[in-house]
């Protein structure tokens, strides 16, 4: 059935200040978006998030919505810095970095496009077989050159010197090109010494760039996936201070903190190794070509 305001031309008469125009179609736009929205591959299980339905319990998590909105606005003039959401589990990060997408998409129409890391490494780690009609580069292109990407979960990969070397890639080429990047990641801001931190896992340099390139913002929420969608404030106190996911009981981690000075002193480099203060990995390669 043809488009009854535009019968498919994809233009429509507006009157403006009795002066007749022509503009594009509503149709128009919605098939752009729906165009836009397929190349940006959002997975199935985040398709309904927006930013309507983001919930909104805490300081942290209404300042991040606030910024994802600000993000909007400013796309594309003077957006290149993207965000960085960091914290634990089910505090609706990756549900905001989808309803943002997805609303530079619908109001700006940004080429966007979604990937967990993981699944990203995967593809590219893929093209090495040699059944592989793709090289490693275009495998990578569509999170090299989109407009804005989301990058998931970063840091759930298993860490190796191949994995640092692709995500550095990822991560410099697109600083240079000042794309927006939004990252979501459980790492945490601790020092080296912490397997679970950005400094360990993807090494100094790309912390810095990352610092550089986003706007760091740690979510503190709760477990919307234990205490429901709609908690009231007696679920959240009640998680709180029972639930072993939340901040309050969770163990702590077995490794020295920042003030054990002699067993992080263990982990500095030598001396001599003046490349970087990154912990040097033996693994990677080998294993993953
Ligand atoms: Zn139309």
């Amino acid at each position: 059935m043809p488009c009854p305001i535009c019968d498919d031309t994809g233009w429509k008469s507006v009157d403006v200040n009795g002066v007749s125009r022509v503009e594009r179609c509503d149709c128009w736009h919605q098939r752009l978006y729906e165009s836009l929205l397929k190349e940006a591959r959002i997975p199935r299980r985040y398709a309904h998030c927006e930013f309507s339905n983001f919930d909104l319990h805490t300081d942290s998590q209404r300042e991040a919505h606030r910024k994802s909105a600000a993000l909007v606005e400013k796309f594309p003039v003077s957006s290149e810095r993207g965000l960085l959401f960091y914290g634990d589990h089910g505090v609706g990060k990756t549900h905001l970095a989808a309803a943002l997408l997805k609303e530079l998409i619908r109001r700006k129409g940004a080429r966007a496009v979604f990937f967990e890391s993981r699944e990203l490494l995967k593809l590219v780690r893929d093209t090495y077989t040699q059944e592989s009609q793709v090289t490693e580069l275009e495998a990578l292109r569509p999170a090299l050159e989109a407009e804005v990407l989301v990058l998931d979960d970063l840091g759930a990969e298993k860490k190796s010197e191949w994995v640092s070397e692709t995500l550095g890639l990822i991560v410099n080429t697109r600083y240079s090109e000042k794309r927006v990047t939004i990252i979501t990641t459980n790492l945490a801001d601790a020092d080296n010494t912490e397997p679970a931190s950005f400094a360990f896992h993807l090494g100094l340099r790309i912390r810095s760039r990352l610092l550089e390139m986003c706007d760091w913002i740690r979510i503190e929420g709760v477990d919307t996936r234990e205490v429901g969608p709609q908690p009231t404030h007696d679920d959240i106190t009640r998680w709180q201070q029972t639930s072993p996911g939340s901040p309050k009981n969770r163990p702590k981690s077995g490794l020295p903190s920042r003030t054990a000075g002699q067993a992080r002193a263990q982990l500095k480099p030598r001396e001599g190794d003046s490349k970087s203060a990154d912990l040097k990995w033996p693994g990677g390669r080998a294993g993953s070509r």
